[in-house]
């Protein structure tokens, strides 16, 4: 039995966004799986869409997601070059041996011609077919010819790992494009090719390339090349489920979320549930048990909603489930500019107090600024405050004037600070939410907070009495 070989096979037109790191992760997981090897290969043939630099983000987007590959650019491996731009013998001595067995034809003609002849199919009012349009006298085909491939129609049945048993009649066979005039393949011929002299076992990709396959099946048999396994993975939708992810709705580049500070281990786990059903109602995945319990026949059809907020929601979880100091290492670019003049230990303090509310760690300055610096008064905090809205200035001064002197005669251990916000809501006689909002408003400038007291330890006593005066004056 030969080991499972599968392979990640993207086009350098662009950044990685979650369908293309799913794309990587599906096949890494099953290759991972089976002790067998995951290939990187780069489909650089359209050198019109290339974009520069992306070969680099690509990469950088595996490393940082922890997707290794084990055959690849710039590794190597037994089978290769893996960058498709390299291989062109390659193709072209399969493209050779077609035309000499009369399975591929050069095909000079021009795009308007071509159009002309799908005008004249769409007059007919039947659907146009490259095959009844072959030319009849064609020139011998030599390299720098546009090279098309011979069909032979017939119907196909095969068996897709996700999408099952699938069938498709002739219609669905037609003659394509394999090289252009200047001599690259096309991605329908190449990635045949490769995939067979790379030896992969299953060709995973997204739903989009299953409307060729009776095409892609007839070039396989031209070829005597023998079908690998099929595993067309379900489209990601947005969150309305509807549509496909579009670029404006959330396709945005997975490095974008490594630079909110999404943490690479919730984005894997986020990625694998893109389509994968565990079967129970656990989330929560580790890189090993995402291997382990990974299987193709738990992979849905239909397409798999991405929902930005659940990504947050979990990346939360992973944040908390972080033990701090491996925290305070991943928070360590995302600290505001304020921060710097604080040391290690204050800080590790702060990340502790709001790490329970992180989703992702670009909203450290926004949850920490006031830890570092007294924030200007904000007074539509009180004005819009629904408990405090009401209460007359002179009222809210009275009640601060309290706190104040409470507080000045605190050693602001967090001991006493509970002990003294207790009592001062007896002496008081208000509630939390009356008393701790407007507490928290004058110390923080902010409409959350972690718990007041262990806020105001972190705060320390001089800085809280100086903001408590502060928003004294102003009311
Ligand atoms: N180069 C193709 C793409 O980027 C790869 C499709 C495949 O995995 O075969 O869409």
């Amino acid at each position: 039995m030969s080991s499972v070989r599968t392979r990640f096979a993207p086009s350098p037109t662009g950044f990685l966004h979650v369908g293309g790191a799913r794309a990587a992760l599906f096949p890494w997981l099953l290759a991972k799986q089976n002790d067998g090897a995951f290939l990187l290969r780069i489909e650089d043939t359209d050198q019109a869409r290339e974009v520069v630099g992306a070969v680099d983000t690509i990469k950088e987007t595996l490393n940082w997601l922890g997707i290794t590959w084990d055959e690849g650019p710039d590794i190597g491996g037994p089978y290769g070059p893996y960058v498709q731009s390299q291989r062109i013998d390659s193709y072209h001595k399969w493209a050779e041996r077609l035309v000499k067995d009369g399975r591929a034809y050069a095909d000079t003609r021009s795009p308007e011609e071509l159009q002309h002849l799908r005008d004249d199919a769409k007059s007919k009012k039947q659907p146009f077919l490259a095959r009844n349009y072959r030319p009849e006298n064609p020139i011998p085909w030599q390299l720098g010819m546009p090279l098309r491939f011979l069909s032979d129609p017939k119907t196909y049945k095969w068996h897709d790992e996700i999408m099952g048993n699938l069938s498709a009649g002739a219609d669905a066979v037609d003659d394509f494009i394999l090289l252009k005039s200047d001599g690259q393949p096309t991605y329908n011929f190449a990635h045949i090719i490769d995939d067979y002299e790379m030896k992969i076992t299953h060709v995973v990709r997204g739903l989009e390339y299953i409307a060729s396959m009776p095409k892609y099946l007839n070039l396989y048999d031209a070829l005597d090349i023998p079908w690998p396994k099929f595993v067309h993975m379900p489209h990601i939708m947005g969150a309305d489920g509807k549509k496909k992810l579009s670029k404006r709705e959330g396709a945005k580049s997975i490095l974008d979320y490594k630079q909110q500070g999404y943490l690479p281990e919730a984005i894997l786990n986020f990625l694998a549930l893109l389509g994968w059903n565990p079967g129970t109602t656990e989330e929560i995945f580790t890189k090993d048990q995402l291997i382990k319990g990974f299987s193709l026949e738990r992979v849905q059809r239909s397409g798999a909603r991405f929902d930005e907020k659940r990504l947050s929601w979990m990346n939360g979880v992973y944040i908390r489930g972080l033990p701090i100091d491996e925290l305070q290492k991943r928070a360590k670019e995302f600290w505001p500019t304020e921060a710097s003049d604080y040391d290690e230990p204050y800080k590790k303090k702060v990340l502790s107090l709001v790490a329970e509310r992180l989703k992702y760690l670009a909203e450290l300055p926004e949850l920490t600024m006031f830890f570092f610096k007294d924030l200007p008064l904000d007074y539509k905090l009180i004005s819009t405050n629904k408990k405090l809205k009401d209460f007359s200035n002179s009222d809210l001064k009275a009640m601060l004037d309290t706190v104040l002197n409470s507080l000045t005669e605190s050693d602001f251990s967090l001991k006493d600070l509970s002990d003294r916000l207790n009592s001062l809501l007896q002496t008081i006689n208000q509630p939390p939410a009356i008393l701790f909002s407007l507490i928290r408003i004058a110390t923080t400038q902010a409409p959350s907070s972690p718990p007041l007291a262990e806020s105001l330890e972190v705060i320390g006593k001089t800085r809280t009495l100086r903001r408590i005066r502060q928003q004294l004056d102003a009311l």
